[in-house]
């Protein structure tokens, strides 16, 4: 356990209520444009306990996707295409930002038409590199804190990921 886990257990370990039911939860829970990367944090399709974070860098359209802890995804052998997550990140930044501004981001040269974020894949042509997962979880998890809002009846899908993230026992 490293101080930075450490960090993350405390701040996340206030006013968490556990879900009284079952709820849809959010596939990409975050997405950035920052450091020069499209970053976020993808749900695993088959696991709740299990969140990835994933990137394409701005120019190399190099791209990175491991678990929080720093696995590598399965799925992403060396010199494979992009998997699902990274596909899931990319679909969920053109939702968020739109594709023409994710694109000027990243440098992509977007054929006519193209308007989703499988073409925002398609457009980039990088290789897998390890990019480090911790900054943009503990983003992510300051970006939970944001959402707590005092006195609120309305469940919040995000808050719902404090479990899964190991911080509650
Ligand atoms: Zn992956």
């Amino acid at each position: 356990m490293n101080a930075e886990s450490s960090a993350w257990e405390r701040r996340s370990a206030v006013r968490v209520v556990p879900p009284v039911r079952p709820r849809k939860l959010a596939k990409v829970p975050f997405v950035e444009l920052a450091d020069g990367r499209l970053q976020g944090v993808v749900s695993s399709g088959s696991d709740i306990e299990r969140v990835y974070v994933s990137s394409f860098t701005a120019g190399t359209h190099s791209y990175s996707c491991s678990t929080n802890n720093n696995r590598p995804c399965g799925a992403l052998p060396s010199g494979s295409s992009p998997c699902k997550h990274l596909h899931a990140l990319a679909a969920e930044a053109v939702l968020q930002y739109g594709v023409d501004r994710v694109a000027r981001y990243l440098r992509v040269d977007l054929d006519d038409g193209a308007s989703s974020g499988a073409d925002l894949v398609g457009g980039m042509n990088g290789q897998v590199e390890r990019a480090p997962a911790a900054t943009v979880f503990s983003r992510f998890l300051r970006h939970l804190n944001y959402l707590e809002i005092p006195d609120t009846t309305t469940p919040i899908p995000e808050m719902h990921w404090f479990p899964a993230l190991g911080a509650v026992r």
